[in-house]
């Protein structure tokens, strides 16, 4: 079930380094923000100039991280990395900024996770490079500002709605990342085929990209069961054959769906006769966060046509229940 999750472990990012684009030209799709996102870099290369602050939102696996890297590596500068959970205080925050050098870019991942004081700290800092030291407690405490050099901040999102408007604001330049089509996910393939050294037919290529759920993540993955497949029970080639026989034993859905998508829809279907339901009930019948339900299934599940967000919830649609095998009740569609 962990091969069709977005999101990766410590084990995979190790697989993931290698595969990473490490320049805009290498980074397939997207061709919107990679075109806003050059500009960006180019005029601030011209100026000499850090450039404006950046925030990229969209799903986990679609390579805010990889753009994140970009971004330090065209500018010639270094990346910090850090995430919104992983700042428990504000003086966490202060810390990581105070030791920033001049030109480097800071990457806070799940920003929308920074706690209330840090996210405070970091409008100033991302405004007027400063941050007060608090030294000092209780009513001698004072604050000594500290002045910072200029730095870029970019920050991931899986939920920009979620962000503050003061935090947003702060940002020069926001890029909103989209699922991939299967053209994309199969130039993501054969470009990864090429970097692991192994050959893949064309239409090998095809059949994982129409499983990858629009995400490279998933793409990389899923080829890397196959290579498995095709060294331990095929002749080595990575094939049709070899793919379709390795997504089956990996129980990857036609579509490409994962458990928490087809449990989903599923609780809709049978539980609530194709709703509409509520998100958090919807979240506590599949025994996840609604956080996760709405930010890792629904967005997929929405551009493929399953699910309707409806003001009285979510409704699953005609293809839900075709998907799913199940029969409509009566009169589901007028
Ligand atoms: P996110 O930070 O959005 O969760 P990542 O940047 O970590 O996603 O990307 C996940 C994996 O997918 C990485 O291994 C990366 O190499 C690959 N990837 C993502 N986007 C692209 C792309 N546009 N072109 C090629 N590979 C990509």
């Amino acid at each position: 079930e962990r091969l069709v999750t977005s999101s990766a472990d410590d084990v995979e990012r190790a697989a993931e380094a290698a595969l990473r684009p490490k320049k805009l030209d290498e980074f397939v799709g997207q061709r919107v923000v990679r075109d806003q996102l050059s500009l960006v870099l180019q005029a601030a290369l011209a100026r000499d100039a850090s450039p404006d602050h950046v925030l990229l939102s969209g799903p986990p696996g679609l390579g805010k991280t990889t753009l994140a890297m970009i971004i330090a590596a065209e500018l010639g500068t270094s990346l910090r990395v850090t995430s919104g959970p992983a700042i428990q205080h504000a003086g966490d925050l202060a810390a990581v900024l105070s030791s920033l050098e001049e030109g480097e870019v800071l990457f806070i991942d799940e920003i929308h996770r920074l706690a209330r004081p840090a996210e405070e700290l970091l409008y100033v800092a991302m405004e007027d490079f400063r941050v007060d030291v608090v030294v000092g407690k209780g009513a001698g405490a004072s604050a000594i500002p500290l002045a910072l050099p200029p730095f870029t901040v970019v920050g991931a999102t899986t939920r920009s709605g979620l962000l503050p408007a003061p935090l947003r604001d702060r940002f020069g330049f926001t890029g909103h990342l989209d699922f991939y089509d299967a053209a994309e996910l199969e130039r993501v393939i054969t470009r990864s085929a090429g970097l692991m050294g192994v050959d893949i037919q064309h239409a090998a290529a095809h059949e994982i990209a129409g499983r990858s759920r629009g995400t490279p993540r998933i793409a990389n993955r899923l080829l890397r069961r196959v290579r498995d497949w095709a060294q331990v029970r095929g002749d080595g080639r990575l094939d049709l054959k070899a793919a379709r026989a390795a997504l089956e034993v990996y129980e990857v859905d036609p579509i490409g769906l994962d458990r928490l998508d087809r449990a989903v829809l599923a609780a809709v279907c049978r539980r609530f006769g194709g709703g509409p339901v509520g998100l958090s009930t919807l979240a506590m019948t599949v025994g996840e966060e609604p956080d996760t339900v709405e930010t890792v299934a629904e967005p997929y599940l929405v551009r493929e046509g399953l699910l309707g967000r409806t003001p009285r919830g979510r409704v699953a649609t005609q293809a839900a229940w075709e998907h799913l095998g199940l029969e409509p009740p009566p009169g589901a569609w007028g």
